[in-house]
């Protein structure tokens, strides 16, 4: 099942890689420098998007019962699962991020997309009088904020989980909300959006025509508030909280990561928002002792070429003669938020490419050996740790770092598949053997 990769160091040659749809691993030559410009975000930016997230927590409680068990705090496990990490990468200290299984919204976006929303409300909510400091956020469910909230509109372009996960939040708190589909699109998404009041409005055109309409269209009135995925610092930090509730997650288990005894992390890209938010939250609490890389479809390889080609504004897979089209849908991007790229430019260790077969592989894999339902786009991540242990790029960042392939953990985030409708496959069924299904997974 290994995949041949090969080592690019140069610009030229990391284009060609591109260009060849050849899964690789590039590894980021500005990582560790001082940054080129000063940080349009800071920790400060972190522990006030926390305090947000407490702030709306018995808020989230109340609309969303799902989450009275953890407090109002939307957050997934941080698994350990041996069956898995014996198919995949034996012998690997493997563990996983199950942001698969968020609640509210089934996907990353749970982070991102929901707290941009909640800081939105909450804005109009003081402004109008609604809201003072100290208040229970419960007030927000009273009938005065509602009638607010529907003379208010959320607008978003989406290939899917964005637009479900603003959708949900949205309609949740009164608000209207309108979201532009891109063609790659899952059909279930649009419906269950549709159930819940949400306009959805479908594009022939890939994610950056429907971004682009959404955007448009908000600038043409004050009563409308455009989630700008392609821009956005609310949507960052949302995702970088994660950091936090990770670094609990670990220390729970004695694994909080060292310099010498480092946390490798492998995340889906697709605009970069998710993973670029969570490394930069990851960095601002672990510094060198976690490192991140990014992994994107063969076809959409947008950050990837953003980074190593420096155009982080122009940069379009298309200039490559590559399609966009892939079977992770959720990664389906290509031109990537030039925000993130230069935020992350100097943080994130490599970006590596992954052909659609070993996504598919790798998603009935993760359902075989641990019964885990993900979406295709959620899988991205599990061919990192071979990329780094197995091809001579890797080799050559372990020796950079001057790291010991023991002493690592590989940590797999997985994106998103709560709401993903049940296989037909009955194989899959009748092929699970030991699994970590049939023995409850430590949480
Ligand atoms: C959105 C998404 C990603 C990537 O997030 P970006 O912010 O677009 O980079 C990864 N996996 C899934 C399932 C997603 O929905």
């Amino acid at each position: 099942m290994k995949e041949r990769a090969a080592t690019f160091t140069s610009m030229a040659s990391g284009l060609q890689a591109l260009r060849r749809r050849e899964p690789f691993l590039w590894l980021n030559p500005d990582y560790g420098r001082p940054p080129a410009e000063s940080a349009a975000v800071g920790e400060a930016d972190l522990l006030a998007a926390e305090a947000r997230l407490a702030r709306f927590a018995p808020l989230l409680c109340e609309l969303f019962p799902e989450t009275a068990t953890a407090g109002g705090i939307i957050e997934s496990a941080l698994l350990e699962l041996p069956a898995l990490t014996e198919a995949l990468h034996p012998g690997c200290r493997l563990l996983l991020k199950a942001d698969h299984d968020l609640p509210v919204a089934g996907s990353v976006k749970a982070r991102g997309g929901i707290y941009e929303v909640l800081g939105y409300a909450e804005r109009l909510a003081f402004r109008h009088g609604l809201l003072e400091i100290g208040d229970n956020y419960r007030r927000l469910l009273a009938p005065a904020a509602r009638r607010l909230f529907a003379g208010h509109a959320i607008v978003v372009g989406s290939t899917g989980n964005l637009g479900l996960s603003i959708g949900i939040i949205a309609a949740a708190l009164g608000f209207r909300a309108r979201v532009h589909m891109s063609a790659e699109a899952k059909d279930w998404k649009k419906e269950m959006l549709r159930q819940r009041g949400v306009e959805v409005v479908q594009h022939a055109g890939d994610y950056s025509a429907a971004v682009a309409q959404g955007r448009q269209e908000a600038s043409q009135n004050p009563a409308v508030y455009f989630v700008d995925d392609e821009n956005s610092r609310e949507l960052f930090l949302g995702y970088a909280v994660a950091a936090f509730r990770l670094r609990a997650q670990l220390r729970e288990r004695g694994a909080e990561p060292a310099p010498d005894e480092p946390l490798f992390v492998y995340l889906p890209c697709g605009v970069g928002g998710a993973p670029g938010g969570i490394c930069f939250g990851l960095k601002q609490l672990f510094g060198a002792a976690v490192h991140c890389f990014f992994a994107e479809p063969v076809e959409s390889p947008c950050m990837t070429l953003a980074l190593l080609s420096r155009r982080h504004a122009t940069a379009s897979v298309y200039d490559l003669g590559l399609s966009n089209r892939t079977v992770a849908d959720g990664l389906a991007v290509a031109r990537p938020s030039a925000f993130v790229a230069a935020a992350v430019g100097t943080l994130v260790s490599g970006c590596y490419t992954v052909s659609d077969e070993r996504m598919r592989q790798d998603q009935v894999l993760a359902r075989q050996a641990s019964g885990l339902n993900l979406e295709v786009s959620a899988v991205a991540g599990f061919s990192g740790p071979e990329m780094l242990l197995h091809t001579p790029a890797g080799h050559e960042y372990l020796r950079r770092q001057q790291l010991q392939p023991a002493r690592i953990r590989h940590l797999l985030w997985t994106t998103g598949g709560r709401f993903l409708p049940p296989p037909s496959n009955v194989t899959d069924a009748m092929a699970r053997t030991a699994s970590d299904h049939d023995t409850p997974a430590p949480r």
